[in-house]
């Protein structure tokens, strides 16, 4: 059984850092729509909150990419859409999803970006051909790291980090994308931003408490990304939303779990220094990469970075967030008036 699982966390990403095609500057085209310069699949790519990504073809190239499709009913949520848009321009980076084009009508956006086949990072993880240990996780971690660090050099905030939201960039090497940008913002240390969205299970004390958010506000997601990564448990999930709110804002949580007694000090260490209720006291990006659990040349010199980890936990974590998606997809195409039945 074990002879065939591939353990693809021995070396650093190499390659395929490369850009996907030439950057490209990025204008939303309003006297086309997306079917007239691309062939779109039907096969469903995902499905989130407010769009449905399918695979495409551009037709002057034959090149395959994928189209997020984005309805919206009024001048706001158009802004948003716009600044989604925005946003990705001004993000050329190996580890941020890249835009190739975009579009508009009435009612709808479609904004069209490179292809990633490697689905969803923990879905990869908690595939049977794969073997998660601390060093597969450290190399994951350091790429987020470095992909949001890239975003808060450019003073712009994710505020959606979230385990879907990363990608594998293929079925079998070990690099990933951030995607979805649909929540970012561009961030001014001296005007206050707050913000009254996110994923529950994700957001961090100031958003629940519709406090300023920081680039500190991405690193409480991160950490709570590296800690279910590990364990397979959510920090701060309880049995309702307001439950949920609630642990979050009085920031209360542990390694208790067994799950835990196999987890280096190092990556614990890492995590401490990320769920901080106090959002200036949370490591910067740049940090997590001084950090000695993401540090390369300590990693190989402890045995517990090697050790397999369970994934059971964490498969049931996948299935619920899956199921919990399914369910708020079905409560948005509600709102936008769609009969299901
Ligand atoms: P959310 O509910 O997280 O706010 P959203 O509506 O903004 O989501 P995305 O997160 O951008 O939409 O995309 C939804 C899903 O589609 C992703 O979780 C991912 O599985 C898939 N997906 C998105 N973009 C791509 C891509 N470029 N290549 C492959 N799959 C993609
Ligand atoms: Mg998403």
């Amino acid at each position: 059984m074990t002879s065939h699982r591939v353990i693809v966390d021995e070396t650093e990403p190499t390659g395929g850092d490369e850009p996907p095609f030439e950057p490209r500057y990025v204008t939303v085209k309003k006297s086309k729509w997306v079917t007239d310069e691309y062939d779109i699949h039907n096969n469903l790519l995902g499905r989130g909150k407010f769009g449905e990504v399918k695979p495409c073809c551009e037709k002057r190239s034959g090149r395959q990419l994928a189209a997020k499709f984005i309805e919206f009913s009024g001048p706001q949520e158009r802004k948003d859409v716009t600044n989604e848009v925005e946003v990705m321009r001004s993000l050329q980076h190996p580890r941020l999803l890249q835009i190739y084009d975009a579009f508009e009508n009435k009612s709808a956006f479609c904004i069209v970006t490179e292809l990633i086949t490697g689905g969803e990072l923990f879905e990869r993880v908690i595939n049977d051909d794969f073997v998660l240990t601390e060093k597969a996780s450290v190399m994951f971690m350091r790429q987020i790291c470095d992909g949001v660090s890239f975003m808060h050099s450019r003073h712009i905030l994710h505020l959606d980090m979230k385990p879907e939201n990363i990608l594998c960039l293929s079925r079998q090497g070990n690099r990933i994308k951030i995607i979805d940008f649909g929540l970012a913002r561009k961030y001014n240390p001296k005007s206050e931003l707050k913000i009254l969205f996110g994923t529950p299970e994700f957001m961090a004390p100031e958003v629940v408490n519709f406090d300023p958010v920081y680039p500190a506000t991405d690193m409480w997601s991160i950490g709570v990304i590296c800690y279910i990564l590990l364990s397979g448990l959510s920090p701060f999930q309880g049995t309702t939303e307001p439950e949920t709110l609630c642990n979050i804002t009085t920031a209360k949580w542990d390694f208790s779990a067994e799950e835990f007694e196999c987890i280096s000090s190092d990556a614990k260490d890492f995590i401490s220094n990320l769920l901080v209720k106090d959002p200036s006291k949370r490591m910067s990006c740049r940090e997590c990469l001084d950090h000695k659990w993401l540090r390369k040349q300590i990693q190989r010199a402890t045995k517990t970075v090697q050790r397999t980890l369970s994934t059971k936990r964490l498969r049931k974590f996948v299935y619920r967030r899956k199921w919990q998606r399914a369910v708020n997809a079905m409560l948005a195409l509600k709102r936008m008036g769609v009969d299901l039945v």
